[in-house]
């Protein structure tokens, strides 16, 4: 187990935002971090476990532990017929994780190439992209139980996922993410219908495409379309997508005929971007601190912008969302 104390976490997260963790901790296994159970000292401090830092924007310095899981296992286990069940440690880098599995032949990630992160974070919010949620594929997922002090198993029935969503992010907020385990297919039933990605297959003249090629076809549009956080600090949608009730998405298309919408999580959801590009945010911006010029729905770093000015920012656009269109945007970053 590696202690460090006063750890900058400008290079651990992709705003490039200067924030400090008091005391940081890497955990490799399970057994270290039943280890740092045992130092009291460390686990009397507010925890806050972080990932890649993709999906965070610090605003102040953690006055207590970051936990840095660096649990590194890529595991293959036989399944009946065409299934195959693969696992992966928290640390594991997400892209990474995925190239392997395809790697191996096996169909299901595909459509989720390329979304920063690790492997331990995904379920946390159920990634998602290109018609596919990270719960479509998972089987179960293992966390740590602080107060238990013991590893406990969830099954997909039990993690409550929903859009951007599980219980991770709400009851069982402080577990730590171990490993996660997905069931896969040796035979590929592919979901192409979203976006561009036939498009993309087809001006590559791809026309029986293998998983492989939807992942590449994937990750050359995202490539295009989304900001490079090593290029303009910044973690992807800033906000998700309002999902409101139906009377209430009557009255804005009556107000608003041009607004996209679709029914989608019990509801009817609305495009965030499109309600803050039609607020005028796109490309604005205060400082250092701005909606990206292509995508309003993604907040950038143009350099020197502290968290707190961006989540300034953020507050100022979704207030003014609020007042235009009566709809509240929350966050999809977790705002520390
Ligand atoms: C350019 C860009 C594009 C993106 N595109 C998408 C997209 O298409 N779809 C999508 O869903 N997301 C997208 N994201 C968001 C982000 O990639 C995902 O949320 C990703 O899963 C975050 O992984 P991370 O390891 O960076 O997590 P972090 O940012 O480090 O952490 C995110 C949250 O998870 C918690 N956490 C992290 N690891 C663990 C663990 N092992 N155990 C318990 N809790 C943990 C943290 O405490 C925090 O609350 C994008 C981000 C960027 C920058």
């Amino acid at each position: 187990m590696q202690i460090e104390t006063r750890l900058n976490l400008k290079l651990l997260n992709t705003f490039g935002v200067d924030a400090t963790a008091a005391t940081a901790v890497r955990v490799r296994h399970a057994g270290e971090v039943r280890d740092l159970l045992r130092n009291r000292q460390l686990c009397a401090q507010p925890r806050l476990i972080l990932g890649g830092g993709s999906n965070v924007l610090f605003t102040r310095d953690w006055p207590g532990l970051v936990v840095l899981p660096d649990i590194r296992e890529r595991e293959v286990e036989a399944g009946a017929g065409d299934a195959v069940t693969v696992i992966g440690g928290a640390g594991e880098p997400w892209d990474g994780f995925v190239h392997w599995t395809l790697g191996l032949g096996l169909a299901g990630l595909e459509n989720l190439a390329l979304i920063p992160g690790t492997v331990g974070a995904a379920p946390i919010q159920n990634i998602g992209a290109y018609g596919v949620e990270l719960r479509d594929r998972l089987l179960w997922v293992e966390t740590f139980d602080w107060i238990r002090g013991r590893l406990q198993t969830h099954y997909n029935a039990d993690c409550q996922f929903g859009y951007r969503d599980s219980v991770f992010k709400r009851e069982l907020a402080d577990r730590l993410v171990t490993r996660v385990a997905f069931r896969l297919s040796r035979k590929p039933e592919l979901e192409l219908d979203y976006g561009e990605i036939r498009q993309e297959l087809a001006d590559r003249s791809i026309h029986a495409p293998a998983p492989r090629d939807v992942a590449d076809a994937v990750s050359a549009i995202r490539r295009r379309k989304l900001p490079d956080p090593a290029v303009i600090g910044n973690a992807g949608s800033f906000f998700r997508n309002p999902v409101v009730s139906e009377a209430q998405a009557a009255y804005l298309r009556n107000q608003h005929p041009t607004m996209p919408q679709f029914v989608a999580y019990g509801g009817v959801k609305l495009p965030a971007g499109w309600l803050i590009e039609a607020c005028g945010w796109k490309g604005r911006r205060e400082g250092d601190a701005g909606v990206h010029a292509s995508h309003a729905l993604v907040l950038v770093n143009h350099g020197d912008a502290t968290g707190g000015q961006i989540w300034v920012l953020a507050q100022q656009v979704r207030d003014s969302v609020s007042q235009t269109f009566g709809v509240t945007l929350e966050p999809e970053v977790r705002v520390v």
